[in-house]
């Protein structure tokens, strides 16, 4: 069996440092929001390049936190994309605030600017509430447009908050996302990037304020101990967490070439596939957080893979739109790519300790399939 991703392989690539990271923890007495979250705080912020970096219980929290830290709210419009991981719109709802869907270009499946500054408009004369804030998701590994969003949502009076989850290590004109925006956020999820073995996410900012904002507010919003200034909630990262994360945060850069790496040969081994391959974008090179091929015949060729031990999974089968907890905000949005996107496409395996041998055959699953389908 090929595995689509294999957190348990980036553990035991590391295993020695992770193991005394952890053993370093148990044997400090201190659990919860000690040295090893400052220093990875420090180490994180320094990577990504900016001023401040906080760690959160997961990245749904960084994206909610981060709403709240811009004062989003009852009443708020947040322009995000539909074709996402439904935490992106479970943030935006927790907040009491409503989500406008804008469709993404059919070609990179980010959200389209152009759209975007339609939805804008729209959102303006339609009274519905007040534009307060865009998230636009680096989606697969690949920064979405961010340079355009952000002279949007400037020209606007918008607040940016890039949803990092997949992206984390991933630049767009040589800065990496997470430092474009008002707020980064970005999850720590076992299967992202960079992964923790259990749960975390972090929020970073170059924004004094609004740094300040987050730390209150994932702790009870206190700014003096069992003194709450603001309405918070507990979301922390822990210590064990953290130095994990540490002990892993040196490896993503040579993790993320190998996944690369990987791409590129799945570029090469399946030019005459007749699939969409991803599209490459020299502004905006992919950490290749997915490998995601486009096909009309998408269910066909999963259960073609399936059959032959290749696990393909999709990203994301149901647009947020069409879900049954979000449709109320999704009616009257035209988003005929995200629909397209939600039938065809298919991410193949891939993670960074991924051997050679198990994507070649893979694509020579995929191009037995295609001679078979075409046949
Ligand atoms: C994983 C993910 C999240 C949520 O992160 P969690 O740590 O699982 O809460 C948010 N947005 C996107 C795009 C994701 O892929």
């Amino acid at each position: 069996m090929i595995l689509q991703s294999n957190p348990k392989a980036a553990y035991l690539s590391h295993r020695a440092e992770i193991d005394a990271a952890i053993a370093r923890v148990l044997e400090s007495g201190w659990y919860i929001l000690g040295q090893e979250v400052a220093a990875f705080e420090r180490e994180f912020a320094e990577y990504i390049g900016v001023a401040h970096a906080i760690g959160v219980a997961s990245g749904t929290d960084a994206l909610v936190l981060s709403l709240k830290a811009c004062g989003v709210g009852p009443g708020d419009l947040v322009f995000t994309v539909a074709h996402t991981a439904v935490a992106t719109v479970t943030a935006i709802d927790l907040c009491g605030a409503a989500p406008v869907f804008v469709d993404i270009d059919p070609q990179t499946y980010n959200m389209d600017p152009q759209r975007l500054e339609e939805a804008i408009a729209g959102a303006v004369t339609s009274g519905l509430g007040l534009a307060r804030a865009v998230i636009p998701v680096h989606l697969y590994g690949a920064a979405a447009p961010i340079d355009t969003i952000a002279q949007i949502a400037r020209a606007y009076g918008l607040r940016l908050i890039e949803d990092c989850a997949q992206s984390t290590g991933s630049e767009f004109a040589d800065t990496k996302t997470g430092a474009w925006g008002d707020l980064g956020a970005f999850s720590f999820y076992p299967t992202k990037n960079l992964g923790a073995l259990g749960d975390g996410g972090m929020v970073t900012t170059n924004d004094d304020e609004l740094a300040e904002r987050v730390r209150l507010l994932r702790e009870y919003g206190w700014k003096e101990r069992y003194v709450s200034a603001l309405p918070g909630t507990n979301s922390r990262l822990d210590e064990i967490q953290a130095a994990i994360l540490r002990a892993k945060l040196p490896f993503l850069d040579s993790a993320n070439a190998q996944r690369r790496h990987i791409a590129d040969l799945y570029d090469s081994l399946l030019v005459t596939s007749g699939l969409t391959l991803p599209k490459r974008s020299e502004i905006a090179p992919s950490v290749f957080h997915q490998y995601v091929v486009q096909t009309e015949g998408r269910d066909s060729l999963r259960e073609y893979l399936k059959q032959a031990g290749v696990g393909a999974l999709i990203h994301y089968p149901v647009p947020v739109h069409r879900q049954p907890a979000y449709e109320a905000f999704g009616r009257g949005a035209s988003l005929p790519h995200t629909e397209r996107a939600a039938r065809e496409v298919l991410s193949l395996p891939i993670y960074p300790e991924l051997d050679e041998e198990s994507v070649r055959e893979t694509a020579s699953q995929i191009l037995s399939w295609q001679r078979s389908h075409s046949s």
